[in-house]
């Protein structure tokens, strides 16, 4: 193992930081870093499994235009002489970047300044946008910036938390252990979520709301407030602007608790519950996310709980604040160096005296004179032809944009897309016309900021494979082949980070976004730089904002601003009586291109899958476990049923991960309609009306090879690739005849060779062979009705030779007396399955430590401590542990 490196996690803006050790083979051994202050030594199961998804199977290694291989020279030129012409013929807004949180700091920052100061557009967008725009409109509004006004050591100090659409327990899995310690103190957490998750479970009260009613319930509590006389008049006076409208604007609509309950659909009894424990709890953390941001009110959402906070007095104190987390790594990274399309960079917007500043501090020849077209919009414009080239940089828009297919329509008509990313197939990869290899996490150098705006380093571990190169590196290396090589000539990322950090320092009177402390690193300081909270005046940092109860107001109070509840945006109809929510699983990330490289992982949950409340089901005709039809106005998406009063009835829920690469049925942002919110342009992910019904298939199968394969051309059938290790799992089920049976098999088993084992049953319809070579097992094919667990099977892929006793049972599935657990994975740091876990409180494992004792199953990184309560809570109670 080669010395650790320290370095931060790639995945969730928590920001954990990790120790990585690099072994023979690329193999990579993970820790969590005691002295990173996010995480203080705690890591979660997507974290600790990093060293599976470090390998270059699968990795984009060389420029390619086309499907020829390519020098970075000849790529350079010709990308920057393709936008060169397209700007020349149609102007700079014919040109787009979308770019993604998984992006550094100083890749956004080249990718921001080659966009908005020398092609002269603001069309550049984050994916980030789909995350947390609202919060950010929501800051901008009520605080005079994008500013987050707390810390994480409030999370740790607060004695109420507040969680509003935020299963932190699986999105945010540190920052959950953090709130699960200071539970042990007394700590209580309510969750506000249409859906019973995991944090729901766990909770002192959930209140289950109905779609879209966020505003009604946030509305009804500063009403409450109002009426008891818990909010502060003084501090209000002297801190915040438009309270009066406020009030005013609550006695419009009944705000009694009943009438709140009953729009919101909660029970009274919980919602007043609610409100009290909010009145009597000064230490009050309100913690939202993607639950609340992701909808066409999300910035009157984020704004209602800001003015819960303002009215009260709760920010700016310890444990007292409203909290926006954040999604991806770096989304705070795009936020404060303009990788979004309505900002300029540095927290700067398009004012002139803004845009004067940044076009000297640039030598711009020609700056943006205003706004770029935000995600959902610039897509639009692809479309429909206004925009005629997109670079896509570290992200998959061909799966993550709401109305996909639609995405896909517009990326297949552009007349040029370049796509640098670090994986070779990805659902958007097949649009490019130029792919640039970036590098992967393990080999990238530079700076992320998490949720509570403090800069950690991404370092390398490994040096860059093949020619892949830092995002940074190819933005510059175009701009420097379109003519301005001065403006983009730094040789490494410390000096792309050091001007970066210069320019939110330059002329800086009014903005809190100032890392004047950093300006003159050196190279070694950049190399050693601990983690820090901007504002970064002095190398101490800032851990929290408005301490002093100023804002950064023209008046210097804090906003407060009108909201009006307005539920959904697009009402349910007969012909779609259901809400569909979409979302994020535990073990996940994003569209899989790493995740799913962890066959651990994907132990979890191995396949699509749609929530449904049992009377939905049952009046739908859905069964638990069978493949299901999710049909919108906009798509279908086929998943398998899970029937559970844990939803809501009315609404279900799909994660959004898969893609064509895995389940191309299955990808739920094909469904969404994904109205923008008006002001930050965030689709709405949690809410489109659909119906469901059975699939019905009349054959079903699997096929396990050692190679990844994909579904075969011409056949409707529904199809899932499952990675095992050593081996591809894949599933899938047809409704046609056998003529399409016939079809699969001749392209699965084409090139097929070696020795072929077989039983055919035409009576039963099923068909099983198995196909050895050189002594080991190549693959396996069965079709039929009732079908074996795939274990034992991907199993003997890992025998170098079959042994007699395999060879003599492949057709059975599985071996006599061998026993097999194919239940899910709830452990995955231990690989403990839920049959396990089962079992050990069935044998009377009744507290999460003697779960642990028995098993090993929670006691590593605890990402699955509330599933693994929630068996205990859901076995029956042993006779004797009453009487104990
Ligand atoms: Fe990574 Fe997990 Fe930490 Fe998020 S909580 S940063 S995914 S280790």
């Amino acid at each position: 193992m080669s010395a650790e490196v320290r370095t931060t996690c790639p995945y969730c803006g928590v920001g954990c930081g990790l120790l990585a050790a690099a072994g023979e083979q690329r193999s990579l051994k993970i820790t969590p870093d005691k002295t990173h202050p996010a995480n203080e030594g705690r890591i979660c199961s997507k974290g600790a499994a990093l060293g599976d998804t470090v390998g270059l199977e699968g990795r984009l290694l060389y420029p390619m235009i086309g499907e020829r291989r390519v020098t970075w020279d000849r790529a350079f030129d010709h990308v920057a002489r393709s936008l060169r012409r397209v700007i020349d013929r149609h102007g700079p807004d014919a040109v787009a970047f979308y770019v993604s949180g998984q992006l550094l700091t100083e890749d956004y920052y080249a990718a921001n300044k080659l966009m908005k100061g020398f092609i002269g557009s603001g069309n550049i967008d984050t994916n980030s946008r789909l995350c947390m725009a609202s919060a950010v409109a929501a800051h901008t509004q009520a605080f005079g910036g994008d500013y987050v006004p707390g810390c994480y050591e409030d999370i740790d100090l607060a004695d109420l938390i507040v969680m509003s659409g935020h299963n932190a327990a699986w999105t945010h899995p540190v920052l959950y252990r953090r709130m699960e310690a200071a539970r042990k103190r007394g700590q209580r957490h309510v969750v506000i979520d249409p859906r019973r998750t995991e944090t729901a479970d766990a909770a002192d009260l959930h209140l289950p709301l109905a779609p879209q009613m966020d505003v009604r319930l946030w509305n009804g509590l500063l009403a409450d407030l109002i009426r008891r006389g818990a909010i502060d008049r003084g501090w209000i006076a002297a801190h915040v602007a438009g309270f009066a409208e406020m009030e005013q604007t609550l006695a419009e609509d009944d705000q009694s608790a009943s009438a709140v309950a009953a729009d919101c659909g909660v029970d009274q009894n919980d919602l007043e519950r609610f409100f009290r424990m909010f009145a009597e709890t000064p230490r009050t953390v309100s913690l939202f996310s993607m639950g609340a941001n992701q909808s066409a009110q999300g910035v009157a959402k984020g704004l209602a709980i800001i003015n819960a906070h303002l009215a009260t007095g709760r920010i700016g104190k310890p444990g007292a604040c409203p909290f926006s987390i954040t999604g991806q790594p770096n989304a705070m990274g795009g936020r404060e160096t303009g990788g979004m399309a309505n900002t300029l960079a540095a927290h700067m917007g398009f004012d002139e005296i803004s845009r004067d500043r940044v076009r000297r501090f640039w030598s711009s020849p020609g700056i943006a004179p205003k706004p770029g077209l935000k995600a959902v919009d610039m897509f639009d414009a692809i479309h429909d032809g206004r925009i005629k080239a997109v670079w896509i940089m570290a992200t998959n828009p061909a799966v993550s944009l709401p109305n996909s297919t639609r995405i896909r329509e517009a990326l297949a008509k552009c007349p040029l897309v370049i796509v640098s990313d670090c994986v070779a197939e990805t659902d958007t990869m097949a649009f490019a016309h130029v792919r640039l290899p970036a590098l992967a996490w393990s080999e990238k150098d530079g700076t992320v900021t998490n949720s509570e705006r403090c800069i950690s380093r991404q370092r390398a571990v490994f040096p860059a494979p093949g020619e892949a190169r830092a995002d940074w590196s190819i933005i510059a290396g175009v701009g420097s082949r379109m003519g301005h090589a001065d403006a983009f000539s730094w040789r490494n990322s410390a000096d792309v980070f050091r001007e970066y950090a210069r320019l939110t320092a330059y002329e800086n009177n009014d903005r809190l976004l100032n890392l004047s402390s950093l300006v003159g690193m050196t190279e070694e300081d950049y190399d050693q730089f601990a983690p820090a909270q901007w504002p970064l005046r002095t190398r101490a940092g800032t851990p929290r904002l408005f301490t002093d109860s100023a804002f950064p107001t023209p008046e210097g109070r804090a906003q407060m601003v009108v909201v009006r509840p307005k539920g959904p945006a697009e009402p349910l109809s007969l012909r779609y009586p259901l809400s569909l929510n979409t979302g994020r699983i535990r073990d996940q990330w994003h569209t899989m291109t790493r995740t799913a490289l962890s066959p651990t992982l994907l132990r979890h949950i191995p396949e699509p899958f749609v929530e449904i409340h049992p009377q939905d089901a049952a009046s739908s005709g859905v069964v638990d476990g069978c493949l299901t039809c999710v049909e919108t106005a906009r798509g279908e998406a086929i998943a398998l049923a899970r029937i559970t009063d844990r939803q809501r009835r009315g609404s279900i829920f799909m994660p959004m991960h898969w893609t064509d690469t895995f389940a191309p049925s299955g990808r739920a942002n094909a469904t969404v309609s994904g109205p923008v919110d008006p002001t930050s342009g965030q689709p709405e992910f949690k809410h489109t009306p659909a119906r469901i019904y059975g699939y019905r298939e009349t054959w079903a199968g699997f096929f396990i090879s050692r190679d990844a394969a994909q579904q075969p051309k011409g056949a409707d059938i529904i199809w899932r690739r499952i990675p095992q290790a050593g081996a591809h799992l894949h599933e899938f089920a047809g409704r046609g005849d056998i003529a399409e049976r016939e079809l699969v098999t001749r392209a699965l088993l084409r090139g097929a060779a070696g020795e072929c084992i077989r039983f055919d049953d035409p009576a039963a319809r099923s068909s099983r062979q198995a196909w050895i070579d050189n002594g080991r097992l190549d693959r396996v094919l069965f079709f039929g009705q009732r079908l074996p667990q795939r274990d034992w099977l991907v199993a003997a892929f890992a025998e170098e030779t079959l042994s007699d006793d395999t060879r003599r049972f492949l057709l059975h599935g599985r071996a006599p007396n061998v026993a097999l657990d194919s239940s899910p994975i709830v452990c995955a740091c231990a690989g403990v399955s839920s049959r396990t876990i089962g079992a050990a409180v069935s044998a009377g494992a009744c507290t999460l430590e003697a779960v642990g004792e028995a098993t090993r199953a929670g006691v590593n990184c605890g990402s699955c401590r509330t599933e693994i309560a929630r068996f205990i809570a859901e076995a029956p109670v042993p006779e004797n542990r009453n009487a104990a």
